[in-house]
């Protein structure tokens, strides 16, 4: 097993250096998240030896289990990230609130308050993403941003969010999260991802904030795309693990 992922990930690492090339921009900028959902907990371990440090997982239960599993078994807590990357039903924020150290898909207020509470009470620290939806697709989640060029009520939820974080002691506005829409065209997720980047440049100039906002966007199918138009974290299962059963 461990053989198949090394390659995988030298592999993913060379797609992502290549991708940074042609956008004039450094390797280093870009974060890959292992996303390990579906997986048994021991595939940490090995995606650990070769080298990966940032781990995601979309359902909170799974994240906690399995950095419970590792911080006892491989490697003492702050050896790597945990990113919970999937939406949160606002009965089950307890978890990620005890266990993740980022929080990609953050998709209404109900979740940053809640949040807010149970990190704060923990003496943690959690970073939080915010999800936007920009495609429009209804099966998405995420703030409604299709039309925020030009709707303000759109701004305004997303401003409004973002400032009700950074008001939370315990939390961090680490930036954006967006998914491509599913099978689109090139052009179509490339301007998806445009959008978003335009988005957290607009929303950093209008809370004044002192540095550029973090990008969480591409998968498997669109990770390069993304790089190219500016993603800081991309988060992969796949081309790392393989098909998922
Ligand atoms: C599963 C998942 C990924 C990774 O998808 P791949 O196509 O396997 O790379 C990324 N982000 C989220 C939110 C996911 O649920």
């Amino acid at each position: 097993m461990i053989e198949g992922i090394a390659q995988r990930y030298t592999a993913v690492c060379q797609r992502i250096e290549a991708a940074a090339e042609r956008a004039n921009r450094h390797p280093d900028e870009v974060t890959l998240i292992a996303v390990t959902k579906t997986w048994p907990a021991t595939i940490c371990q090995a995606a650990y030896t070769v080298g990966m440090r940032h781990f995601g997982e979309n359902r909170a239960e799974a994240l906690a289990e399995k950095r419970q599993w590792f911080e006892t078994a491989v490697a003492p807590a702050g050896s790597v990230t945990w990113h919970a990357i999937g939406t949160l039903q606002s009965r089950k924020t307890a978890v990620a609130a005890a266990y993740a150290d980022q929080f990609h898909a953050c998709d209404r207020r109900k979740i940053i308050e809640k949040l807010s509470q149970q990190v704060d009470a923990n003496g943690r620290q959690l970073s939080l993403f915010l999800e936007v939806n920009i495609s429009g697709e209804t099966s998405k989640a995420g703030f409604a941003c299709d039309r925020w060029e030009t709707d303000t009520t759109q701004q305004d939820g997303l401003r409004i969010a973002a400032e009700q974080l950074l008001q939370a002691p315990s939390l961090t506005l680490a930036g954006l999260m967006t998914m491509a829409p599913w099978e689109a065209d090139t052009a179509v997720v490339r301007h998806i991802f445009r959008r978003t980047r335009a988005l957290a440049d607009w929303l950093q100039n209008k809370l004044a904030l002192p540095a550029p906002l973090h990008l969480s966007m591409g998968m498997t199918d669109d990770f390069e795309l993304a790089i190219e138009e500016g993603a800081t974290h991309i988060r992969v299962g796949r081309a790392l693990f393989g098909e998922r059963s």
